[in-house]
């Protein structure tokens, strides 16, 4: 007996068993319980799920956009109404602890409050034209059905920086989450229904990443794919998506560092790294996995920052006494284990961690010490891959100049940041970082839902989640040119 009801598609409205017959299990990852069971797709029900979403999209994009938008301000009420049980049960299959799970709700609220207000703006431009008695503006359409692929480590958050704008601005969705996180997706699906979004509007199909996800990038009835997860999908389903000309918008991996400059106040900066590096056990896209200290005070940061670490209490992310919740699963236990071995061998100095943890209940579950390198060089591999986990690599360097180029020398650009009380290093560094996101005297997370996030390089194509920036991925510009002279006007031949 499962302690959740199966998690069904959500096709048209409706709540439908897979036409395959098969489901897939949901782990707990801090205790390895079976919470319950997802649909384990095929083509078929992505097949269904476009179609009822053609159907809805043909009736929504007719809906004024203020009307669109109430459907959002009840999502964000409901969101608001169900905060602690989904934060619960979002901590229950993928790990994170519950204050930080709280968090993620809270983002998806927030993120909803904007989007309906996105509904009474969807500016557009109006320009004078250069001839006569003619008006010009451009306006955003819909593009019409938007496919959504999403990771397990921000099961709702990265969910509502995608459906929200989707359906603001008139599109009908059909999103694949992780198979880690159904009953996250099923709440999202739930809460949508009861705010009232037309059947159709949105619809949810679980499944395997390689066949539902892999079926939406050559679906003909998909016009956008939208994704965030590893620069190895990403990679694949742009070139996969891109040979059909479909629009694609990634979001993929990061190798964050925090800039430690000698005036920095160390002890902010500490607070910064363990929140950065340990939140989300790691498992944060703009995670801090590199620390890049001026050497004049990498004795003094280290001697603040690893009693800091060894203080980190892990274990399952419900109790809130709580700071370091499992990772995932098996396999990134041991990925991560596998890069602390190749830390070691690269002649990184092992400072604290390093191991995964199976003292009482924790060998149930998927528990890394919370991990920390010094002497690591810019060119190991721990310095350059990422990792995803509870490992923190720490950089002496002996500019300010040798800190950018060190930060810059990784081949993804998602979240950067710096301390320093040095004004003019400050602009330097929001110059030249080579990330989408710097902070400055904060760490690399904490992302605000009105601002654009993404990254430069292999983490993102160039496209934004999140801000006004994300309607750019769901709408096109549609151009208009009204004539009311009642003659023939030739743009830049009759009036030259
Ligand atoms: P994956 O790339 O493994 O999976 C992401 C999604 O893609 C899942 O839903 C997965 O399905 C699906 N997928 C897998 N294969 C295919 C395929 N062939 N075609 C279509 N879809 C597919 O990433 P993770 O879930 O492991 O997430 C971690 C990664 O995400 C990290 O690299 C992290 O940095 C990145 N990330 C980036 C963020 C950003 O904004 N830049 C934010 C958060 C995470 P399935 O259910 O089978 O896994």
């Amino acid at each position: 007996m499962h302690r959740f009801e199966p998690c069904l598609n959500f096709i048209g409205g409706r709540w439908c068993e897979p036409k395959t017959g098969q489901y897939g299990d949901n782990v707990n990852p801090a205790n390895g319980e079976v919470l319950g069971v997802w649909a384990r797709s095929g083509a078929d029900d992505l097949d269904d799920a476009v179609r009822a979403a053609r159907e809805a999209q043909a009736a929504w994009r007719l809906v004024p956009a203020p009307e669109r938008a109430k459907v959002l301000r009840r999502v964000a009420d409901l969101l608001r109404d169900r905060k602690d049980e989904i934060a619960r049960t979002l901590t229950m299959e993928m790990g994170k602890v519950i204050e930080e799970a709280r968090g993620e709700v809270q983002e998806a609220i927030d993120m909803a409050d904007y989007m309906a207000g996105e509904g009474r703006r969807l500016f557009g431009q109006t320009t004078p034209s250069e001839l006569p008695d003619k008006f010009a503006m451009s306006v955003r359409a819909p593009v019409g059905v938007v496919g959504i692929i999403t990771p397990w480590n921000f099961p709702i958050a990265i969910a509502s920086w995608k459906s929200l704008p989707a359906i603001v601005a008139g599109n009908a969705v059909v999103w694949k989450p992780a198979e880690e996180t159904p009953l996250t997706a099923r709440a999202f699906a739930e809460v949508y229904q009861e705010a009232g979004l037309p059947a159709g509007v949105l619809n949810v199909v679980f499944g395997d990443g390689p066949v539902v996800g892999e079926a939406m990038l050559s679906h003909p009835g998909i016009d956008v794919i939208s994704f965030t997860g590893s620069t190895e999908t990403g990679r694949h389903i742009a070139s996969r998506a891109g040979a059909n000309l479909k629009r694609v918008s990634l979001e993929m991996g990061g190798k964050n560092a925090i800039t430690v400059l000698a005036d920095a106040d160390l002890d902010l900066a500490v607070d910064a790294i363990v929140w950065s590096a340990y939140g989300t056990s790691g498992q944060r896209c703009t995670a801090a996995s590199r620390v890049i200290v001026e050497r004049e005070v990498e004795e003094a940061l280290l001697a603040r920052l690893l009693p800091r670490v060894q203080a980190l209490r892990v274990g399952d992310g419900l109790d809130p006494a709580v700071h370091v919740g499992p990772v995932i699963h098996e396999e990134a236990l041991a990925k991560i284990d596998r890069y602390v071995r190749i830390g070691v061998d690269e002649g990184a100095r092992l400072m604290t961690g390093g191991r995964r943890l199976t003292e009482g209940t924790l060998a149930q579950g998927y528990y890394y010490a919370p991990t920390v390198f010094a002497g690591v060089r810019p060119d190991m591999r721990i310095a350059q891959e990422e990792i995803f986990g509870p490992v923190l690599c720490v950089m002496a360097v002996d500019s300010f100049e040798e800190a950018i180029r060190v930060n810059n020398g990784v081949k993804y650009g998602l979240s950067a940041s710096i301390f320093t009380r040095d004004v003019n290093r400050v602009f330097r560094a929001m110059r030249d970082l080579d990330t989408g996101i710097v902070y400055v005297n904060a760490g690399t997370t904490g992302a605000e839902i009105h601002l654009p996030f993404g990254g430069t390089k292999a983490t993102g194509n160039g496209h934004r989640d999140s801000g006004q920036a994300a309607l750019d991925v769901f709408t096109e510009w549609k151009t208009v040119y009204v004539d009311y002279s009642g003659r023939l006007q030739r743009a830049q031949i009759d009036n030259n």
